[in-house]
């Protein structure tokens, strides 16, 4: 045993990814993407400081995918047991009213995050799947659930309730409980730290921008609201989410265009956002069909900046005014458009972006307002993966 690391597992219905991270420095040892779980071929990928390990093969269930895991990790260094892992930490995406700390999963914590499933079956199961399996490959180690929607369970009644007859609401367990929970935290507080300012002293925005997106409203180191809700359906324009949309025309779909509950689940989910609007969910592949004059390509990018602008609105006049807005996630890190288009034209607020700073390709938490923006405009790459493993060693 040669120094702590953490595993940290997130567990998709086809896919595991995974990483192994030192939790002081930060490093990652060893990062993989098992995919294709349950398909003819499965395949997995393992970057580590000697490359990449690339192969495909035959994965039917979770079991045989973090075997795999195991496998590519032995390959390439000693073996899993022997990697000074003191921790798993894992990405559960819905906590429920139950869970808002860090929990160690024992027999019944798990019981319960099974109950759960049935607000978030298509996340919570296979979460809980992932945890099953690794306590058995790991069984000698805390397995820690880090929830989602931790973060958000701060927010204030109002921003929490949807405005339906109460008492189904209650029966039912729906309110607002947000997602990415973890980015938002983690990416706020670097964004204090980079301020060099204390988060319990500022009023933060933060855009978490990737294949699912999402918006906070954060004050004083808690969030008071965002933009994703009962599900991760709800709010910004996503690679394949609608968000925000008129429930009416759920009843619409369903009574008028005959479809059944499932197709319009799979529509919103699967079908809709960026793909629905132009064929493309990546967000690079969309900038080139804008760039090749693709009319629907340029639809969906101005319905997915009009949405965003909406929410950053909002949530402005929410906190009474901003110290810093953070972009984050993929498109949040790396898209120089979203960032410019999403905040321009709001010199009267305080908000200016410095052009020349905002094209910067650095990968680091950085400044690109300009020096006359009363707010703070940053960019700060998130790392759910070491937030995760910090709070599953505090535990451990
Ligand atoms: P996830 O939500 O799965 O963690 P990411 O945060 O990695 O996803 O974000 C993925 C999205 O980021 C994709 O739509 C991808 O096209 C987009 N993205 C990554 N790099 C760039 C880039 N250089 N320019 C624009 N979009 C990018």
């Amino acid at each position: 045993m040669t120094e702590s690391i953490v595993l940290v597992i997130n567990s998709g219905s086809s896919s595991i990814k995974f990483q192994l991270v030192h939790p002081v420095t930060g490093d990652a040892i060893g990062s993989g993407l098992v995919e294709r779980i349950g398909e003819p071929v499965g395949r997995i990928v393992y970057r580590y400081a000697g490359g990449v390990m690339e192969r495909e093969l035959h994965l039917p269930d979770h079991i045989a995918g973090l075997r795999a895991a195991e496998a590519v990790i032995a390959e390439t260094g000693p073996p899993l047991r022997e990697r000074g892992i003191v921790a798993v930490g894992h990405r559960v995406v819905h906590g429920g009213a139950v869970f808002h700390e860090p929990t160690i999963v024992d027999d019944a914590v798990l019981k319960e995050l099974r109950r759960l499933s049935t607000l978030a079956p298509l996340h919570n199961l296979p979460n809980v799947i992932g945890i099953e399996v690794a306590r058995r490959l790991l069984p000698d180690v805390p397995h820690v659930a880090v929830f989602d929607t931790a973060f958000f369970h701060t927010l204030p009644d109002a921003a929490a309730t949807y405005a339906i007859d109460a008492e189904v609401a209650r029966t039912n367990r729906i309110r607002r409980y947000g997602f990415h929970g973890t980015s938002h935290e983690y990416v706020s507080g670097r964004a204090a730290d980079f301020l060099g300012r204390d988060g319990a002293d500022l009023r933060q925005i933060v855009l978490h921008l990737g294949n699912g997106a999402s918006a906070s409203a954060i004050r004083g180191g808690r969030a008071i609201d965002t933009s994703m809700g009962m599900t991760p359906l709800e709010g910004l324009v996503m690679g394949t989410r609608s968000g925000d949309i008129d429930p009416g025309v759920i009843l619409y779909l369903h009574r008028n265009a005959g479809m059944k509950v499932d197709e319009i689940d799979d529509l919103l989910n699967r079908h809709s956002g960026l793909k629905g609007l132009c064929g493309e969910n990546d967000f690079r592949s969309v900038l080139e069909l804008v760039a090749d004059g693709n009319p629907d390509a340029k639809l969906a990018y101005d319905v997915y900046v009009h949405r965003l602008r909406r929410y950053i609105g909002a949530y402005l006049v929410e906190l009474g005014g901003v110290d810093a807005v953070t972009f984050t996630g993929g498109v949040g890190e790396n898209n120089v458009d979203v960032r410019r288009d999403s905040l321009a034209g709001l010199e009267g607020l305080g908000i200016v972006i410095d052009e020349t700073r905002n094209e910067s390709p650095e990968r680091v938490a950085r400044r690109i307002s300009s020096d006359t923006s009363a707010v703070e405009v940053l960019v700060v790459p998130t790392n759910e993966e070491l937030a995760i493993a910090r709070k599953a060693i505090a535990l451990s």
